[in-house]
């Protein structure tokens, strides 16, 4: 698979994520409107080379510039959250590309990043569902919980994933965040 064929995939795929999100947001309703608890905020990693490819394509668009200040943010982000010789946690501190609240690059953002918010599960074969209870601005606690199934789009994904890691000759783990990922 050539990386374009993967990045339409991808971009088919993350769109499904969008529209089922949208929807499922809408039946609660809850609208994501930006929060003190931000979750761009987040200490979130990511594991797969083909968002990493399709989100490193993205900023390779953006003017240099704004690529600069990026890559200054992304440093100091490292800096802080991965210090030597002390634990990592999450330190709440903006992912480098979200610029006065806003992602600067929406459209190539990662899976976690769509799927965020929403309570949520997960069905593993062989193992438990696991349940996600949402984030705290949508108040779902005591509210009637519409299913949200994470399961086919991690499936789906895998797929994909594993199709450009063998087309791209990948083999190593990931687990990146999107600091790291500009950094590398
Ligand atoms: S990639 Fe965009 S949506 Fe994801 S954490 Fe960074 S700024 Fe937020």
């Amino acid at each position: 698979m050539v990386t374009n064929q993967a990045f339409e995939l991808l971009a088919t795929l993350y769109c499904k994520m969008d529209q089922t999100w949208d929807k499922v947001a809408a039946a609660y309703p809850f609208k994501c409107d930006g929060c003190e608890d931000n979750c761009c905020k987040s200490l979130f990693f990511h594991h797969t080379h083909i968002e990493k490819a399709y989100f490193l394509n993205g900023f390779n668009q953006l003017d240099p510039d704004r690529k600069r200040i990026i890559l200054d943010k992304a440093k100091e982000y490292c800096k802080k959250t991965f210090p030597k010789n002390r634990e990592i946690k999450s330190l709440k501190i903006y992912c480098p590309v979200n610029e006065n609240g806003r992602c600067l690059l929406y459209p190539y953002r990662p899976m976690i990043c769509r799927l965020h918010g929403l309570p949520h599960e997960l069905n593993r074969p062989g193992f438990k569902p696991v349940m996600g209870a949402g984030c705290d601005a949508g108040r779902f606690e005591g509210k009637a919980i519409i299913k949200f199934d994470r399961t086919p789009f991690y499936q789906h994904m895998i797929q994909i994933e594993t199709a450009f890691r063998q087309d791209s000759n990948k083999t190593g783990r990931l687990k990146e965040t999107i600091a790291q990922m500009l950094l590398s």
